[in-house]
C-alpha cells in the first residue's frame, strides 16, 4: 500500500504543478503511514528529479524512453499502471490537466479503481476515504468517498500551499515494456502563450469581458498583466467575437482556473464564467454595474469604468 503520484515532464523540466502534486501524495502518504513515490517520463536530468525530495518525495521512478516526452494516452497509461503495480499502490495522483484528464481515467479503469476529478482537499480517513470537490460548476462543494481498494486522484491546481523543504529524492529506472500500439494517436498540448504566462499555471490572471467594448482597448488589460507578472484571460463573448484568441477563454466551455487572484475587468459574472474561475483564491471584480452579478463572487470590487481603474492600478503596482 503506497502512493504513487505523475510529475509531468514539461520539456525537461518539472511542470511547477507538479510541486503541489508531489506535496499532496506526500502529505496523502503519511496519513495514510505509507510513502510516496513520484513517476517521471521522457528526457530529464537527475537533478530536476532529485529536488522532488524538497517536496515530499522518498523516490522518483524513471521511464526514460524518449517517445514519452509527447504525450501519449496509452503509454502514459501503461507506464503508470506498471509503476502502480511495481511500487504495490494503493493510490494514483495525477493533476487535473490536460495530462491527467487524459490519463488518470484509464489508469482507473486498469486498477479498477474509483476516481476524483478536482480534488480540493486530502482525504479524510477517519470517515473512509472522503475528498471535498467542486460540484454544480462550482456552486456547491461535494464531499465524495471513494471505497474501491485502489484509487485515483486528480489533484485540482492551488488545493495547497506548496513548501519547499530539504532533501533529494533517490532515483531508479524503471524499464516498461511498450507495444507499437501505445504509441500510435499523438495527443499534443498546445500551451499557447500571450504574455510569457501559460495561463493553465498563472497564479495571478488579470480578465477582460464585453465591458472593454473591443480588442483596440486591450492594452489596459496587457499593460496590468505585465507589470503584475499575471497571464491573460477572457470571458467567451470576446474570444468568440476574435477579440483575443480562444485558449484565454475561461469558463464552463473554457479552461477551469483556481489562480491566487483573479481579477475580472467588464465581466458581468454569467454562471457559465464562474465556472471557471470560481476556484480562484481572491477574486476583484471591476465594473460600472453595482449590480453585476459579479460583485457576490468577489472578495473586493470597484465600481468604476475599467478603462480607468485598470491604467491607474497599473501605476500603482509600478511603484511598489
Ligand atoms: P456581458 O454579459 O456583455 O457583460 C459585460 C459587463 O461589462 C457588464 O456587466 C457591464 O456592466 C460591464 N461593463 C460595461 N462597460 C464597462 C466598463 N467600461 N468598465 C467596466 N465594466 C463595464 N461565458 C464565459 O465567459 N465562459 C464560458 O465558458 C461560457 N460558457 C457558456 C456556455 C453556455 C452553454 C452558455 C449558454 C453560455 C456560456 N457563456 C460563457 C456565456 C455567458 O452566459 C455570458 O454570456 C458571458 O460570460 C458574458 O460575457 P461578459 O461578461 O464578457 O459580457
Amino acid at each position: 500500500m503506497s502512493v504513487i503520484v505523475l510529475v509531468e515532464n514539461n520539456g525537461g523540466t518539472i511542470k511547477p504543478k507538479g510541486f503541489e502534486a508531489v506535496q499532496y501524495a506526500a502529505q496523502l502518504a503519511q496519513k495514510m503511514g505509507t510513502t510516496a513515490t513520484a513517476v517521471v517520463l521522457g528526457t530529464i536530468a537527475e537533478t530536476e528529479m532529485q529536488a522532488l525530495g524538497q517536496y515530499g518525495a522518498k523516490r522518483v521512478l524513471h521511464i526514460a524512453d524518449e517517445r514519452l516526452n509527447n504525450l501519449h494516452a496509452r503509454a502514459y497509461t501503461r507506464a503508470l499502471v506498471n509503476a502502480a503495480e511495481k511500487e504495490n499502490a494503493s493510490v494514483v495522483v495525477t493533476l487535473y490537466d490536460l495530462t491527467g484528464r487524459v490519463v488518470a481515467p484509464r489508469v482507473a479503469t486498469q486498477l479498477k479503481a474509483g476516481i476524483i476529478a478536482g480534488a480540493l482537499s486530502l482525504p479524510d480517513l477517519d470517515k473512509g476515504f472522503v475528498i471535498k470537490k467542486s460540484v454544480f460548476s462550482g456552486k456547491a462543494f461535494g464531499y465524495v468517498n471513494i471505497i474501491s481498494n485502489n484509487k485515483v486522484i486528480m489533484l485540482a491546481a492551488n488545493t495547497l500551499q506548496v513548501k519547499k523543504g530539504e532533501g533529494a529524492a533517490a532515483v531508479e529506472k524503471l524499464d516498461v515494456a511498450f507495444e507499437a500500439k501505445d504509441f500510435a494517436i499523438v495527443v499534443k498540448e498546445v500551451n499557447k502563450v500571450t504574455g510569457e504566462i501559460p495561463l493553465a499555471d498563472a497564479e495571478l490572471v488579470v480578465s477582460g469581458g464585453r465591458g472593454l467594448k473591443g480588442p483596440e482597448n486591450w492594452g489596459v488589460i496587457e499593460d496590468l498583466a505585465r507589470e503584475l507578472g499575471a497571464a491573460t484571460a477572457c470571458s467567451r463573448p470576446v474570444s468568440d467575437a476574435d477579440w483575443r484568441p480562444h485558449h484565454e477563454h475561461v469558463g464552463q466551455t473554457g479552461g477551469t482556473i483556481r489562480p491566487n487572484l483573479y481579477i475580472a475587468a467588464g465581466i458581468s459574472g454569467a454562471i457559465q464564467h464562474l465556472a471557471g474561475v470560481s476556484g480562484s483564491k481572491t477574486i476583484v471584480v471591476i465594473n460600472t454595474d453595482p449590480e453585476a452579478p459579479f460583485f457576490k463572487a468577489a472578495n473586493y470590487g470597484v465600481v468604476g469604468d475599467a478603462m480607468q481603474v485598470l491604467p491607474r492600478l497599473t501605476e500603482a503596482v509600478k511603484k511598489f
